[in-house]
């Protein structure tokens, strides 16, 4: 029998299977889940099946409390972390987490990634932020909620859609989207936005940030109200 989900499994699929094509984890590291609004329920990787084995039938499907509601198999053990912040954000069709190598390395230097050219305006306008470290007493609490709420509270006066990405201090890249493609895409993006500002820093350690006029140009011809990037 068909799955109820059917549709919301193969495009969580899909988008799971971006992050190896993307070069954005190795193993099975990483993880995507895609939400059904309307029905409350999410499709997410299951906990650390390798890629190339995955099918569409191994997705999970949880409800928004993280109850299994479709699947046999456990859900990526990062389920919680998305659920959070399904449950806080309106409008965010799709979560995803990796461990991709640039961004982890800003991460792990607990450094926000500078905005410093028109590659990062084009997509965010802003530092990609970064969380701060968890604290003791919340990774003694459920780890895997604390980092979603690690993420919540970094983005307390941040629109999570203006700002579709965020480095976990001393962990690793979380992106989101209104869609799970949207929100794979920008995984992709923010590792290699990580990418090159890695190098932009490594040629000139006091490199400036692109000055705000040009940030605006760019984020507001993909994005503002008279966006004029791309085919109508
Ligand atoms: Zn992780």
């Amino acid at each position: 029998m068909k799955s109820p989900y059917q549709e919301l499994k193969e495009r969580a699929w899909a988008a799971n299977m971006e992050i190896p094509k993307r070069c954005l984890a190795i193993y099975t590291f990483g993880n995507v889940s895609a939400l059904d609004a309307a029905r409350g329920v999410v499709a997410i990787k299951p906990s650390g099946v390798d890629y190339d084995k995955l099918t569409v039938d191994d997705l999970v499907v949880v409800d928004l409390s993280g109850k299994v509601v479709e699947g046999s198999l456990r859900p990526s053990t990062d389920t919680p972390s998305h659920l959070v912040l399904y449950r806080a954000w309106q409008g965010v069709g799709g979560v995803v987490h990796t461990h991709s190598t640039y961004a982890t390395g800003w991460a792990q230097a607990r450094l926000p990634i500078p905005i410093y050219g028109t590659t990062h305006a084009d997509h965010l306008a802003e530092d990609v932020p970064c969380t701060a470290v968890m604290s003791d007493e919340a990774v003694e609490r459920n780890y895997e909620v604390e980092t979603g709420n690690q993420i919540l509270e970094c983005f307390k006066s941040r629109a999570p859609l203006h700002t579709p990405m965020v480095l976990v201090a001393g962990h690793g890249a979380f992106s989101w989207g209104d869609t799970p493609e949207k929100a794979i895409y920008n995984a992709a993006v923010l590792e290699e936005l990580a990418r090159m500002a890695f190098i932009t820093r490594t040629l000139d350690p006091g490199a400036a940030r692109l000055p705000d006029r040009l940030i605006r140009k760019h984020f507001e011809r993909k994005h503002g109200k008279n966006a004029y990037y791309g085919q109508k």
